[in-house]
């Protein structure tokens, strides 16, 4: 490989807002044959809003106030929706966030849980009679996670994200390159399933916790694949640093930056399919 081509392939990526950290990524670009993207934040724009809640309020104003505590974009959305309905946010006394499953906090003597089946399940919480409800939510791609205060089901908080808009396009045009695109997300089988649809994804690796993701890259590569990683959040930061190429997409936490090889600025999905345009332009001049 001549220096001065991939000088070039690299100064040509960055103008198109594809920083690779060094040559070497993108003659490793050239080789890829999978592309695993992460859910929230990718493929989505990451700006979840409530879309039903079917509890009363004194059980909304504990969830947001417990959710006030979480980083999470799905605590995001809620604590946004109790503020838009000027609700008053109680003093959490102590808060611990389990990472996939969802959170627990003390509010005023009370114990509130949010999350999904998993948390509520070790918990022994009955959601007899939530089951129906939550599928539908799910089945429409809306991420449903259910409420109990002091042991008891309260109700079912609805989320949902809106893909970004050219998502269809880029993973049609990877698709095209001869690339396998697969979507990781810790999310129920049945929303991604839904959002997968949406973008022409037909991979789906769900329910996978955060500290898994790294190994469903591994499991890949174990195929004899060479993978992409891309993704945004803290939780990514491993499987970035596994995969053959970790890609963090620009609206992300500096920690993905840091783990990636490649970042691409602003969050645009069209610019995959362009870096291994760019890579194979390159590798063609050089040999
Ligand atoms: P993603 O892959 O979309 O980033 P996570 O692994 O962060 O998903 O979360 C997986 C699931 O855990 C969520 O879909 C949700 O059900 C639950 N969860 C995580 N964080 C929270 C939170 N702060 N509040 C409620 N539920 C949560
Ligand atoms: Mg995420």
């Amino acid at each position: 490989a001549t220096p001065t081509s991939i000088m070039v392939g690299t100064g040509r990526a960055a103008e198109s807002g594809i920083l690779f950290k060094g040559g070497e990524h993108l003659e490793r670009t050239h080789q890829l044959e999978a592309i695993v993207l992460d859910k929230t934040g990718t493929i989505t724009k990451g700006k979840p809003e409530v879309t039903d809640f079917t509890g009363d309020e004194e059980a909304l104003q504990l969830l947001a106030s417990a959710e006030k505590g979480s980083e999470h974009p799905l605590a995001e959305a809620i604590v946004a929706h109790a503020t838009e309905k000027d609700l008053a946010f109680l003093d959490v006394d102590d808060f611990t966030a389990i990472p996939g499953h969802g959170i627990v906090a003390q509010i005023a003597g009370k114990q509130i849980l949010v999350g999904n089946r998993k948390l509520m399940l070790d918990h022994q919480i009955e959601i007899e009679g939530a089951e129906e409800v939550l599928v539908g939510y799910e089945t429409s791609g809306k991420t449903a996670m259910l409420v109990a205060i002091e042991g008891t089901y309260r109700g079912i908080v609805a989320v949902a994200d809106t893909i970004k808009e050219t998502a269809p396009e880029a993973i049609k045009q990877l698709k095209e390159l001869g690339i396998d695109v697969v979507m990781l997300t810790g999310d129920n089988e049945r929303t991604a399933q839904a959002v997968a649809k949406q973008v022409g994804i037909d991979q789906v690796i769900a329910q996978v916790l955060p500290e898994e993701k790294a190994d469903k890259v591994k499991e890949i590569q174990s195929q004899g694949k060479k993978v992409a990683m891309v993704g945004d959040g803290v939780n990514d930061a491993p499987a970035l640093v596994t995969a053959d190429i970790g890609i963090a997409i620009g609206t992300g936490t500096e920690v993905a930056i840091e783990a990636a090889d490649v970042t691409i600025l602003g969050g645009e999905l069209l610019l995959l399919p362009k870096a291994i345009s760019i890579s194979h332009a390159t590798i063609r001049n050089i040999r």
